[in-house]
């Protein structure tokens, strides 16, 4: 007789996005001769740039040649793009990792889900809030967390850093001590970050508690102010206690190919001594077969010269609607974040509305389908997020429709 695993019955349905689904087919049904623009997706937009095109096919050719084919990929990457990826992430940047500090998959969906699995079912795990939702379910359905509370919309056994317009939505270290602290910077929802020295203190804090940092930088292409960091190895010390998570979906548009990849320095180690990087490339070995080559050519194709002007037009592109919303919506008197280092722009719910009441009301009045900040946790009630994944007409016309309301 089998049993299953009882952690994800405990976990609540994931309604945000199927409810609003649910909502904006009714509204377009009832209101059929009504425009909807959708500025609620997390996806891009904008095709994959010709360099990466290009070498997509190529790869496809090689792999119907004897000569070139390639059965099953490296367990932890193609050394080609683990060597672009050192060069142009990192080293680039003044920071010293090494080829196999460095572990290509899929993309950080996947591996910020599994990071998990290589640390203790004691440990504590700190979230901000609100936050990418992954961290904490798969924390649940691994047993990590006690059981859910409706009412508050809070985990027991889980640390909670609220991050609101009264802390810069940036986290305070917390008062009990986490032994997993989960940070994503550029941040999916708030679009805000953290600038270095905020940063600093963060890494000094899990050394001195001997805590890991899992930090999710697959925003990180987005950053446009200096003293933001590109990735926490820029801080002092993260090499004994960090974990970086990076993807191409937002910087190349890889939503659809699918490639990222984890850092864990070999300094990274228990209180008593246990490298982390060997359990990892273990993990990787044992449960996971390699990104297929042409998706890893065309992974290393982002790194050329032509990828690098190609990708970065089009963070350009996402960028400028970035700036139209968050310019437009302070025009129009709202109280608006994010949308300057990150493709997000979090916006004050006015007049006291809920998230899910605004959200009716744009679709209702304005026609413009946006996300409400409490499905991605309780402290993002009152707030609404809109991305710039959009089209630049859309975008437009949707920011216009909202500032003749
Ligand atoms: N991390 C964050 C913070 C995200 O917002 C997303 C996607 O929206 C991901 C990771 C997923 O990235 P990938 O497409 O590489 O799985």
């Amino acid at each position: 007789m089998f049993k299953v695993n009882d952690n994800y019955l405990k976990l609540p349905g994931s309604y945000l996005f199927s409810t609003i689904g649910k909502k904006v087919r009714a509204y377009q049904e009832a209101n059929p001769d009504k425009e909807i623009i959708r500025l609620g997706i997390g996806d891009v937009t904008q095709p994959l740039a010709p360099a990466i095109i290009d070498r997509l096919h190529e790869a496809v050719s090689e792999m119907g040649v004897q000569e070139t084919f390639k059965g099953y990929a490296p367990d932890l990457g193609y050394e080609f793009l683990r060597s672009a990826i050192v060069k142009n992430d990192y080293n680039a940047r003044g920071v010293d990792i090494a080829i196999d500090e460095v572990f290509v998959s899929d993309g950080a969906k996947c591996d910020s889900g599994n990071i998990q699995e290589i640390f203790s079912l004691d440990n504590k795990i700190a979230v901000c809030d609100p936050v990418y939702p992954v961290y904490v379910d798969s924390n649940v359905m691994a047993g990590r967390t006690g059981t859910y509370d409706a009412t508050t919309g809070l985990w027991s056994d889980v640390i909670y850093m609220p991050c609101k317009e009264e802390n810069g939505f940036a986290p305070e270290l917390p008062e009990e001590t986490p032994d997993i602290i989960y940070l994503c910077f550029p941040n999916n929802p708030t679009g805000a970050t953290i600038t270095k020295d905020q940063l600093q203190k963060w890494v000094d804090y899990a050394n001195e508690k001997h805590a890991v940092i899992i930090y999710d930088a697959a925003y990180e292409a987005y950053i446009s102010e200096p003293d933001v960091p590109h990735t926490i190895y820029e801080c002092d010390g993260a090499k004994t206690c960090a974990i970086e998570l990076r993807s191409f979906s937002k910087n190349a548009g890889f939503t659809g190919t699918r490639l990222g990849f984890t850092v864990i320095p070999k300094e990274l180690k228990s209180a008593d001594g246990v490298a982390l990087n060997p359990l990892w490339a273990r993990r990787h070995g044992t449960k996971y077969n390699g990104a297929p080559y042409i998706v890893q050519a065309a992974g290393e194709a982002v790194y050329s010269e032509a990828g690098k002007k190609q990708t970065g037009e089009q963070i350009a592109y996402y960028m400028k609607n970035a700036k139209y919303i968050f310019d437009g919506l302070k025009s129009a008197g709202y109280s608006v974040s994010g949308g300057v280092n990150a493709p997000y722009i979090w916006l004050k719910t006015p007049d006291g509305m809920s998230s899910w009441e605004f959200f009716d009301y744009l679709l209702e009045k304005a026609n413009v389908v946006g996300t409400p900040g409490s499905g991605f946790g309780p402290s993002g009630e009152g707030y609404f997020r809109l991305t710039a994944f959009g089209t630049y007409e859309n975008t437009v016309k949707a920011i216009d429709r909202l500032k003749a309301l």
